[in-house]
């Protein structure tokens, strides 16, 4: 991965997340010869894995897939990654709209009704997501209607009980990291399209997104495949400029490398794909698409024990709650290790306010959550560790890019249409589970596909 300052190649790729080390590996194996232009000083993007502790991998980014994410489940296999279940067993501790600390039988004993209303509502969001295109969600048969108002705004028309809107805004928000009342319906319902069904998104077992795990943190997978394609990845070389026309681009980093090819494929989030100086400037509507696609905000904590004590009390390490600024946690353990692993979600306004607090007071206000629902040893972390996405230059937020109200009828066309030989890909991109993984690699064969019908057929 030295840095040379001219590179010729037929495919330019912008940036080495998994959709852009996808997209190489598609048109390299197709006979064409890629170059992926990475502005960071390593590749894998929203994925990232720290190892403090020896044996511990913590996944500062993506961590989990779930059952339908076939493509992933094949890349790992392909690349020799092992794969473990989440742990999932005993009771979620809940602390909701001032009932204090509850378990889970005896928060559905309570809240029971509650809860049969929120899957009514579900099952009709599901059904009405059937209805969206994930390839053209602006063609649904009542797009206008839904993308003229936010997610949030439906929600408040169900008739919820306050316990079930909270519960139904937190899983909302622990997808889309930011609140529902800034998000259109239109887009939450393409959302829970591309990934099938409500109960896939909001579950954590029986087929949910967060069921299975990667042995070693998921950072093996950009690992191992950039080490397939190293000789095609240059890193420290931010893309700045993109000259285009039918004869080819020309791709100027900053530091003066300067790469050229027949095709380029901008794999990186949309809001920052705006920021690329392009040469003759694109259309209008690409242009206010990525001024109106902004990225969520989400951090990670995780508090590392001697032990996963919760166990012991027969809790599963995961708590749902609108009191701390975490509204969720999950047992992270790593399989044949002794410690103890808790990670917190902030996501939406909560990483925005407590996000921008010294890492000491978010750490102790996380901690007294956690003393809250597992008890006093939770006090007494062996180790802590939180992640900020939108401070990263090369990612600005998390977990993907979403849409207000009118983007997707009004912009939503020019998501991922080529312009001439320019080509979009990233998880914001993908039509099956967009904003994931599994989407990222969507979107790296679709753009691939693209430049390969282009090139050779
Ligand atoms: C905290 C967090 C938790 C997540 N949890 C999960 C999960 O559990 N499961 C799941 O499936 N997904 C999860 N995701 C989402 C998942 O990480 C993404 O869907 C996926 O990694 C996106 O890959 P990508 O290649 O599309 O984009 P990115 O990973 O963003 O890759 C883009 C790359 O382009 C580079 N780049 C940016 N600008 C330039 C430029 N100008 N020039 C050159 N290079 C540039 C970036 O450095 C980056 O390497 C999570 C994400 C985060 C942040």
């Amino acid at each position: 991965m030295t840095q040379p300052q001219r590179i010729e190649a037929d495919v330019v790729v912008v940036g080495a997340g998994l959709s852009g080390m996808i997209a190489a590996r598609t048109v390299l194996e197709a006979g064409l010869v890629p170059v992926v232009l990475e502005a960071d000083e390593r590749v894998g993007g929203r994925i990232l894995t720290e190892e403090a502790i020896a044996g511990v991998p913590l996944d500062l980014g993506a961590q989990w897939i779930g059952d339908t994410h076939h493509r992933m489940f094949a890349l790992a296999a392909e690349l020799g990654v092992e794969t473990y279940p989440q742990y999932d067993v005993g009771e979620t501790s809940y602390d909701l709209v001032g009932t204090g600390v509850l378990r889970e039988n005896d928060f559905h004993d309570r809240f029971g009704d509650e809860l049969v209303a929120l899957e009514h509502v579900l099952r009709h969001l599901d059904e009405l997501a059937a209805e969206v295109p994930p390839d053209a969600p602006w063609q649904a048969p009542h797009a206008a209607e839904w993308d003229a108002i936010t997610a949030g705004a439906w929600y408040d028309t169900q008739g919820l009980s306050v316990v079930a809107r909270t519960l139904l805004e937190i899983c909302t928000v622990g997808i889309l990291a930011v609140p529902t009342a800034e998000v259109s319906f239109l887009h939450l319902l393409f959302t829970i399209q591309t990934c099938g069904v409500t109960s896939e998104l909001f579950a954590e077992s029986e087929g949910g997104a967060q069921t299975t795990r990667f042995v070693g943190g998921t950072t093996e997978i950009p690992r191992r495949l950039a080490a397939l394609i190293a000789d095609h990845i240059v890193v420290e070389a931010p893309v700045q400029t993109i000259e285009h026309s039918p004869d080819g681009v020309v791709v100027r980093c900053r530091g003066g490398l300067v790469a050229s090819g027949r095709h380029v494929v901008v794999a990186i989030s949309p809001v920052l794909a705006g920021r690329i100086m392009y040469d003759p400037p694109l259309s209008g509507i690409r242009d206010q698409l990525t001024q109106r696609m902004p990225n969520g905000s989400a951090m990670k904590a995780f508090f590392v024990y001697d032990s996963p004590f919760w166990r012991e009390d027969g809790l599963n390490g995961q708590l749902i709650s609108d009191v701390g600024p975490a509204r969720m946690s999950n047992d992270t353990c790593i399989p044949g290790d002794d410690h103890g692993v808790i990670l917190l979600f902030l996501e939406g306004d909560e990483a925005r306010t407590a996000g921008r607090l010294p890492e000491a007071e978010r750490r102790e206000a996380l901690t007294a959550e956690l003393v809250r629902h597992f008890g006093s040893r939770a006090a007494h972390p062996e180790y802590y560790v939180d992640g900020e996405w939108s401070d990263r230059q090369w990612t600005r937020g998390c977990y993907n890019a979403n849409m207000g109200p009118h983007v997707w009828t009004k912009y939503g066309s020019a998501l991922s249409e080529p312009i001439g030989v320019v080509h979009w890909a990233s998880t914001d991109t993908a039509t099956y589970w967009s904003a994931y993984m599994e989407g990222a690699v969507e979107a790296g064969e679709r753009a691939a596909r693209e430049v390969i019908d282009a090139l050779l057929r």
